[in-house]
């Protein structure tokens, strides 16, 4: 991980005073079925304005020595203009503005490489933190909106066999300004016109953000939420987007479901479910084993009546593994068992990973699959997959720079 050299000059960056540290040693592969729910502890990233609600910026810049209203300054330029060098930041006095973006403006993500597919509307960022760790987040540009899949943690514990990301293991938890960083340089990279596509006059600002890049949101819980924050509060206190935009994706942590409900944001909630039985799910998405189908599916569903949102339920369909009609029924039957209309399915053909033997369902298959279910009554769509081309597809993350 720690031998690729950056092949574009930073550009992003709002300072170049991040320390140097040596990488993460990446760790051991974990076994099948193997999970890790706490994440290693390593040397932490440096703080950042982003890290911090409004209040802990004010009482931040004051520790500084400056006054309190310096915080919403810089937050102005980070969250509501972007700014991608001090220079820009006129209105703060020289020496006050160094020693603030030194404190709390480090650059958390050095881009190492873009790459790009799909006539240029997709485009994967590979990142390096400040410890030497990769991470990867994908910016997708659609007629009417853009969404950027973001990463909430280096590797992943969860350790799912078909997916990239989990063969890697896990080795941090990344922070709440790392998470937010990835959108915010999102919005700079559509801002500076190097994303393409994109009907005449759609907006330029990212719409959505999905947490289904690299990791487990919600075994990241603390950060993940406070990006959330960061990304929906209002500018300029934070980035201003809807959380009607957000997905958070999970493999099924009950407790962490329960508690995210709880949160009051109205976000939508996508629960990788994969088998409907937990003999094959045990295989496929190994915390089964400690969370059933059935308790997946009851933690969905009471967050579809906490929150009133409707769940998506993600189902890689793998040929010969879990796309058997009888599947689809026991799916559809299981979901209507708990009621109608709080729940929509997303089938997505399975990605290739290296080292796999397993391989997308045949189309024919795929569409007796999302029949049936439409038959039972369930919402069904085929997810559209982008990027596979550059690794950046779900599951293929960290495939290539590993
Ligand atoms: N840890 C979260 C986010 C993972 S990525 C989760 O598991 O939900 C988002 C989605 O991509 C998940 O549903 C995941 O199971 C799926 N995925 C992983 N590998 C894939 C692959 N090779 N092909 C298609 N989808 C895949």
């Amino acid at each position: 991980m720690s031998d690729v050299e950056p092949t574009t000059a930073p550009t992003t960056g709002i300072s170049t005073s991040a320390p140097v540290a040596m990488p993460t040693p990446s760790s051991a592969r974990p076994k099948p079925g193997e999970l890790t729910l706490a994440a290693p502890r390593g040397g932490k990233p440096p703080q950042h304005l982003a890290d911090l609600d409004p209040a802990e910026r004010k009482a931040a810049v004051e520790a500084l020595g400056h006054k309190g209203f310096r915080a919403k300054q810089l937050s102005t330029h980070y969250f509501e203009r972007l700014v991608e060098s001090p220079q820009e930041m006129s209105d703060l006095p020289k020496a006050i503005r160094d020693d603030l973006v030194a404190k709390l403006l480090p650059q958390l993500l050095t881009p190492v490489r873009t790459q790009a597919a799909d006539n240029g509307k997709t485009v994967k960022s590979v990142y390096r933190l400040h410890d030497g760790a990769l991470v990867e987040s994908v910016l997708m540009r659609y007629p009417k909106r853009v969404t950027i899949c973001i990463s909430s943690q280096v590797g992943c514990g969860m350790n799912c066999p078909f997916c990239a990301t989990g063969q890697e293991g896990l080795t941090r938890n990344m922070s709440t300004a790392e998470i937010v960083e990835q959108v915010v340089q999102a919005a700079r990279l559509l801002r500076r016109g190097d994303v393409a596509g994109g009907a005449e006059g759609a907006p330029l600002r990212v719409s959505n953000v999905v947490f289904m890049g690299m990791g487990e949101a919600l075994a990241n819980y603390g950060a993940a939420v406070g990006a959330i924050r960061r990304i929906t509060d209002p500018a300029p206190d934070g980035l201003g987007m809807s959380a009607r935009g957000i997905t958070v994706s999970t493999v099924g942590l009950v407790p962490a479901m329960d508690k995210l409900a709880a949160e009051g944001i109205p976000l939508t909630l996508a629960l990788s479910l994969h088998a409907p039985d937990d003999k094959l799910r045990n295989e496929l998405v190994p915390i089964n084993t400690r969370w059933s189908v059935d308790e997946a599916i009851d933690a969905a569903y009471r967050y579809f009546q906490v929150t009133g949102r409707r769940v998506s339920i993600e189902y890689a369909l793998i040929r010969g593994m879990n796309d058997q009609g009888w599947r689809a029924d026991l799916l559809g039957t299981k979901l209507n068992a708990r009621g109608r209309g709080w729940v929509h399915v997303n089938p997505i053909p399975l990605n290739p990973t290296p080292g796999s033997r397993w391989t997308a369902s045949d189309p024919g298959v795929e569409r007796e699959f999302v029949r049936r279910l439409r038959a039972l009554g369930v919402p069904t769509t085929v997810r559209d997959t982008r990027g596979s081309d550059i690794d950046g597809a779900c599951g293929q993350l960290a495939a290539a720079t590993a």
